[in-house]
């Protein structure tokens, strides 16, 4: 192939990386966004710093910002050339306090009532008792005596003393400044609230009016939980990918079928530090990761990654290291939170992760893909081209796909050398990828002759700097065999 150019300006790639850019990193960026990157250039400088999926926490999100900034986040890809997945992270089931007059400052040893009855909450009862008002009816059929309550993300801890049909009745066992409407978690227990609300559903229908790739759904406790969402955006034709966010102990007893039940798994370390001994978390850690990659799921490690950073320019050394460990177990993505929504250093947070994986991927490697586990013979056929790739340390490894299968599938059995370029006529499958590790997606018209679009792909590949004339790349593709499309494998030289 001698032309520096694509053959012909379809081929140009949307996605093309950035003058600056050092070649694929592994794993991917997701970033939430807020106020502090909600401006255009702000964004515009978060993609360009590699930011691959953005993150609308619709925790703290109205439907007019949702829709302001979905739009706003479709705009700046566009205009850096480097378009970008989005996710709506809906709340699901969760127990709130309800409005209080002034914040409680609880004592240790204090008596405390959670009231179910309406017009609760008013800071004081008749027997003297302090109390807040729950959102959550059935609260008093779920707990039990002796049971934890954790309020305001385990800031406070209490214990359940008794209960009767209105009130559940607490001690304080740490005690702290009670504020209105404030978290409430219950480690260990079931809660009987449905999967998805009311107002995850009007959230969604919101953010459809736009697209969205990803929809990351909190609390999963059980797959019925993935079947509510899937029944869902079935009945309204909405193509978004469903994230299992893992925050609990019932999530953990689950994981096999929720990781099979899903699109890919968010392993949401906040809630799943209050909700289980913290000494756990990092089991709780490998085990998703490990069970994703047997699974062939994508993982997303989330949650304090660079939590110092919403002050300080610099991370700590345990940040870099916690970094690194998920790089090392070679999770699909790790995410930054309030980092990016309301932290001093966005960009600098996203430049920090993106410095630490290129740093630490091609070094240690925790080998979870080995337990990869292959049903199809189409899977047997990408491990074979995997193979071939580690063995000749191909520059790449090339897949053609519509609705990003192949190139997911290649994802999961984490080649050791070469990046996947995924060619796609889709703008959504493109966005997409941008999620799995590995893959450097690539838009293009493919041609009705399978041969004439794999010379556009390398053409591409060496226009942008991804190839060099003779590079050997493993292709995976169909040829056409008489009248039918067959599987295949090709090793390739770029000429
Ligand atoms: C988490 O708990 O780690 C998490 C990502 O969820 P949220 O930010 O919605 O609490």
């Amino acid at each position: 192939m001698s032309s520096p150019e694509p053959a012909s300006a379809e081929a140009r790639p949307v996605g093309f990386p950035p003058p600056d850019d050092q070649g694929s990193r592994r794993a991917k960026i997701v970033f939430t966004i807020g106020p502090a990157t909600e401006d255009p250039e702000t964004l515009r400088q978060i993609l360009l710093a590699g930011g691959d999926v953005c993150r609308i926490n619709m925790a703290h999100a109205s439907h007019e910002w949702t829709l302001k900034v979905l739009r706003r986040i479709r705009e700046a890809g566009e205009a850096a050339g480097r378009p970008i997945a989005t996710m709506m992270d809906v709340k699901g089931p969760e127990i709130r306090t309800g409005d209080l007059d002034q914040t409680l400052h609880l004592e240790p040893g204090e008596i405390f009532d959670f009231t179910i009855k309406p017009g609760g909450g008013d800071g004081a009862s008749s027997e003297e008792v302090r109390s807040v008002d729950v959102n959550y009816r059935n609260l008093v059929n779920d707990v039990r005596v002796g049971d934890t309550v954790l309020v305001d993300n385990g800031l406070i801890r209490m214990e359940v003393l008794e209960k009767d049909h209105s009130r559940i009745r607490c001690k304080v066992m740490i005690p702290g400044p009670l504020s209105s409407r404030r978290h409430i978690n219950l480690p260990g227990v079931k809660v009987n609230l449905p999967a998805l609300t009311e107002k995850d559903k009007a959230d969604i229908h919101a953010g459809m009016k736009i697209g969205l790739d990803y929809i990351a759904l909190s609390f999963v406790r059980e797959a019925a939980d993935i079947a509510t969402l899937r029944d869902f955006l079935e009945e309204h034709r909405y193509q978004a990918r469903i994230i299992a966010k893992i925050e609990d102990q019932q999530a953990i007893s689950n994981l096999r079928e929720i990781v099979s039940a899903c699109d890919g798994l968010m392993v949401a370390r906040g809630d799943l530090g209050i909700e289980c001994p913290f000494e756990e978390l990092p089991m709780i850690q490998r085990h998703a990761v490990r069970t994703c990659l047997a699974l062939g799921r994508p993982v997303i490690v989330a949650t304090h990654l660079l939590e110092s950073m919403i002050q300080s320019p610099m991370p700590t050394r345990a940040e870099v290291t916690d970094v690194a460990n998920a790089i090392f177990e070679q999770v699909d993505a790790i995410m930054l939170s309030g980092e990016t929504t309301v932290g001093k250093y966005p960009v600098p947070c996203v430049q920090a992760l993106d410095k630490i994986a290129r740093r630490c991927e091609g070094g240690e490697r925790a080998g979870f893909a080995g337990g990869l586990k292959l049903g199809s013979d189409r899977a047997k056929i990408l491990r074979s081209a995997v193979v071939m790739a580690d063995e000749l340390h191909a520059t790449g490894l090339i897949a053609f796909t519509r609705s990003g299968a192949m190139a997911v599938g290649l994802a999961s059995m984490r080649p050791r050398h070469s990046p996947i370029f995924a060619f796609t006529n889709s703008a959504a499958t493109f966005r997409r990828l941008r999620l799995h590790w590995g893959v450097e997606p690539f838009q293009m018209v493919f041609g009705a002759e399978p041969e004439h679009t794999i010379q556009k792909a390398l053409a591409t590949l060496l226009y942008y700097g991804r190839a060099r004339r003779g590079d050997k790349v493993v292709v995976v593709s169909d040829i056409l065999a008489s009248d039918r499309l067959i599987d295949s494998i090709q090793l390739r030289t770029v000429e």
